[in-house]
């Protein structure tokens, strides 16, 4: 960091933001820094827009009053903690650590639309709906995965929010028709919604790849709707035995982690998350942690499911992850990571839930 160079504008209405061609900037003075220790922290003004800046804004940290927790809050939140836990051993209160983990949610998000495969999976693909919900159990919900059928690498995740089904007791049910008239209904087609999005999310226009799921009924009307990919079918009925033989163990794998990993998701826990956007930003922190950061194998230490593709060279650390900020205006960021980043998914019992539209640690 000490002949750092500001690389582009950090102001997105700039001009210089995206092409930095040609920007110039001036010098502007310093900050310090007294926490977690005293340091001088350089500060810039673009020629340009006139904003001033400084060294700490190109940092994932950027605007964090406890900086130095960022790494340890994202290696306990995929080692099965939950915010209180961490809150309490780290000596802050559950309201930092949740600030933390929407950060790394977000940067997570844009971590692995930037280092994923640009082009179309090099393998087929398997998809599922893990089931989870946010809030209260009235209020279940689908994170739908994509994963490698030979990697195991988490190219996308989505979100469908779903009526409370199955075996209830006439009060369950007389309570889930109060919270109905309340607060409505998830759409019916929230599945094959979002399963397709998912599709055309990680499939780029003109691509191919062969999809492998169960026999959910929505997932062949999500694959009919899909427009300009190519994609083939593979079923798999639910009887079949779920061993490593299984077209779909890739996915079942995944559920199981997503379960080890994350307190949020653990059957019968109190650490569930209360959002629905929290759900999909602790989704994608997982992905990065599954693609990048963890052996495919915790026994014999081997690659991660990153190396397997050829996408990164060796194991990263959540230092390395969180090394360089990414800013969202620069990635050229479709509808769907759009809302996932503004938090523009409504969590029906909470109407003023905070979206994320800050303006600077945007
Ligand atoms: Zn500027």
């Amino acid at each position: 960091m000490q002949n750092f160079t500001p690389p582009f504008c950090p102001n997105p209405e700039c001009q210089y933001h995206v092409d930095p061609r040609g920007w110039r900037f001036w010098r502007w003075g310093h900050y310090t820094r007294t926490w977690p220790r005293v340091r001088r922290v350089p500060r810039y003004r673009c020629s340009h827009c006139r904003r001033t800046f400084s060294r700490q804004t190109f940092q994932t940290t950027y605007w964090l009053r406890r900086s130095e927790l960022l790494h340890t809050i994202a290696e306990r939140l995929v080692a099965g903690s939950g915010l209180r836990q961490i809150a309490r051993s780290l000596g802050c209160s559950p309201g930092t650590v949740a600030t933390h983990a929407a950060r790394l949610g977000r940067h997570s998000l844009l971590f692995l639309m930037a280092h994923r495969p640009r082009s179309a999976p090099p393998e087929p693909i398997v998809i599922d709906g893990f089931e989870s919900f946010a809030f209260s159990q009235y209020y279940p919900l689908h994170l739908n995965l994509a994963v490698g059928a030979e990697s195991h690498f988490v190219y996308g995740i989505t979100e469908s929010e779903l009526r409370r089904k199955g075996r209830m007791t006439p009060e369950q049910r007389e309570r889930r028709s109060s919270e109905e008239r309340a607060v409505g209904r998830p759409d019916p087609k929230a599945i094959e919604k979002g399963v397709l999005a998912l599709l055309e999310d990680v499939v780029p226009e003109g691509g191919s790849a062969v999809i492998r799921s169960d026999e959910h009924r929505a997932y062949p009307r999500s694959i009919r709707r899909v427009r300009n990919r190519r994609l083939r079918h593979e079923v798999t009925s639910s009887k079949a035995a779920r061993t490593h033989a299984n077209p779909l163990f890739p996915v079942n794998r995944q559920d199981l982690m997503l379960r080890h990993c994350g307190s949020n998701h653990r059957r019968e826990t109190i650490a569930f998350s209360k959002l629905r956007a929290s759900v999909i930003e602790r989704g994608y922190l997982q992905a990065v942690f599954m693609n990048y950061c963890k052996s495919f194998s915790e026994k014999r230490q081997d690659a991660t499911p990153a190396q397997r593709l050829g996408l990164t060279s060796a194991k990263l650390s959540w230092r390395d992850v969180l090394r360089q900020r990414l800013h969202a205006a620069r990635m050229g960021m479709g509808d769907l990571h759009e809302r996932y980043y503004r938090r523009q998914v409504a969590t029906r019992r909470i109407p003023q839930m905070r979206r994320h539209e800050l303006r600077y640690a945007f």
